[in-house]
């Protein structure tokens, strides 16, 4: 007999964890599975950061409500989820007078989507408050609810929480197909089985299109991915405090400058589309695009200082502009559908869909109530995530303390970033537990400073391959496929 769930949520990005520790606080039995070897490797690891203020999506729809609503939410969430985030506001920022009218437009919009606190500022206030922007500088808006977080940390934070609470999570499953009775959803299909339930919420970001195809609703809407690259500068290269965006264009908000919570500065998103889902490649004309968008903003940014890129796949909803109802170029989808019972379809969830997760989390509450689900608060519900200690981040006597009661925490495993061996075995230990290089590397960042790994990740393929009782030869970087070593070179004498 399939086990039976009363939701099953298809995707462990920032939403569906979110989605799922938010329904964790209820009485039902929750599963989320997950195709990849961990929780947010899709846009949800490689974006910009930010939670946005809410000035950018066209007012009226979804995505601005969802915006102003989720940015609300991100203090407490922040500290029951114990995930770093700071307000530190953002900036856009005008480049000579042609650019100004575009500045007044946005504040228009910011005040018509209730972004609190947004005003105009000088550009000589400007260069005093960020002395290395462009001294053309003829403006900008300042939107102090903007944020910095991690997203990656958000995502597992969520994940854990969910788990803590009684929340199922498979990892390497992947959804098939939908088992119906009629047009009633009552399961799914895996690569690793089946599972019966009475809902499913679509949380697969990039393939929500085809989830929905296969549920046999909306088949107009598809998705064409918008590939965003990056470039990670090295610590030394701190030349700004804040979050830095141009004046938007038709192609979404412009390659900005930002400073980041683990001390870095990036700078990026470009916006080109591609045809291949997993296409996550960075390329040279798109480094060279990001370098002249961070020049405007940043003539003295020195790329010299470039340690890393990286890029992220936005899932563009790409229907023509009148299909009926959703503008899907513009907003979110989200929504009961009525064609098919059983069903919480989520799609299009581009940027602002980070800044919005906790809000959609709460509206498919709000969707699953107004459907009649009689949701009951389990009383036991525990909505604080326990944190674990960064060593990182620790004053001396703490680390002292924290190594006299385990010395695993004094042997240093990342020399850059300052990562034990302690934490990473935490992290192979934890709720969720990290089983990978980049899972490890994604909860810790190690393998994210100047070396790039190269120390660390012979040390961490032991650590993995001790803890989990595995040969070398089987850790992976992120998931099958993606092993370290091929075979033994030599045999060890006992
Ligand atoms: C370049 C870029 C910059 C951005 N910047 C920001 C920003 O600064 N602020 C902001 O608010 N938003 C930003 N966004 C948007 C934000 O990152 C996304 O909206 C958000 O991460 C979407 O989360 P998700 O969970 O819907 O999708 P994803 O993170 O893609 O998660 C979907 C998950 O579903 C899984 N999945 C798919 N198919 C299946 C299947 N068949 N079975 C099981 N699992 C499946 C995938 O593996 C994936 O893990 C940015 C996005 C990009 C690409």
């Amino acid at each position: 007999m399939p086990e039976e769930f009363d939701l099953v949520i298809i995707g462990g990005g920032v939403v569906g964890c979110m989605v799922a520790r938010f329904l964790s606080r209820y009485q039902l039995h929750v599963l989320l599975i997950e195709k990849e070897a961990d929780v947010g490797m899709g846009a949800s690891s490689a974006n910009s950061a930010i939670v946005h203020a809410g000035y950018d999506p066209v007012p009226g729809t979804l995505k601005a409500k969802m915006n102003l609503l989720g940015n609300a939410m991100w203090d407490t969430l922040a500290g029951e989820l114990n995930f770093p985030f700071e307000r530190r506001g953002d900036y856009v920022v005008a480049i000579g007078p042609e650019e100004l009218p575009a500045l007044e437009d946005l504040l228009e919009q910011g005040r018509q989507n209730g972004v609190p606190g947004m005003h105009w500022i000088s550009g000589e206030e400007m260069i005093h408050r960020e002395a290395s922007i462009n001294p053309q500088v003829s403006g900008a808006l300042w939107a102090p609810t903007g944020g910095l977080c991690d997203p990656f940390a958000v995502t597992v934070a969520a994940a854990e929480n969910a788990i803590q609470n009684g929340v199922t999570i498979l990892l390497n499953t992947a959804f098939e197909d939908f088992i119906f009775e009629r047009k009633r959803i009552i399961g799914v299909k895996t690569n690793r089985g089946e599972y019966r339930c009475r809902w499913v919420v679509n949380a697969a970001g990039l393939y929500a299109d085809q989830v929905m195809h296969q549920a046999g609703i909306r088949p107009e809407f598809s998705i064409t991915p918008r590939r965003g690259e990056y470039c990670v500068l090295d610590r030394a290269e701190i030349t700004i405090n804040n979050v830095l965006f141009p004046v938007p264009s038709a192609a979404g908000k412009g390659i900005l400058v930002t400073a980041t919570l683990h001390g870095n500065t990036i700078v990026g998103p470009n916006a080109n589309p591609v045809s291949d889902r997993t296409d996550s490649a960075t390329t040279h004309s798109g480094i060279d695009e990001i370098i002249e968008g961070a020049h405007k903003l940043v003539p003295s940014l020195n790329m010299r200082h470039i340690i890393a890129s990286f890029a992220g796949l936005r899932a563009t909803g790409n229907a023509p502009c009148e299909a009926p109802g959703i503008d899907y170029c513009q907003d979110f989808i989200l929504e009961i559908p009525t064609a098919v019972q059983g069903l919480v379809n989520l799609g299009g969830i581009e940027s602002p869909g980070l800044t919005s997760a906790p809000a959609i989390a709460q509206h498919v509450i709000d969707l699953l109530c107004d459907a009649g689900e009689k949701l009951v608060e389990k009383r036991t519900w525990q909505p604080i995530r326990p944190p674990r200690p960064r060593f990182r981040s620790l004053p001396n006597e703490e680390r002292a303390r924290l190594i006299a009661t385990d010395p695993r925490y004094g042997r240093i495993i990342c020399r850059c970033e300052l990562v034990t061996e302690g934490e990473i075995i935490a992290e192979v230990h934890a709720p969720l537990p990290a089983h990978t290089y980049d899972a490890i590397k994604r909860r810790t960042w190690l393998g994210t400073g100047r070396c790039l790994g190269a120390f660390d990740t012979p040390r961490v393929v032991e650590i993995l391959s001790h803890e989990l009782g595995i040969p070398p030869e089987l850790v992976t970087k992120k998931g099958s496929g993606s092993e370290f070593l091929v075979r033994p070179t030599k045999q060890v004498q006992e």
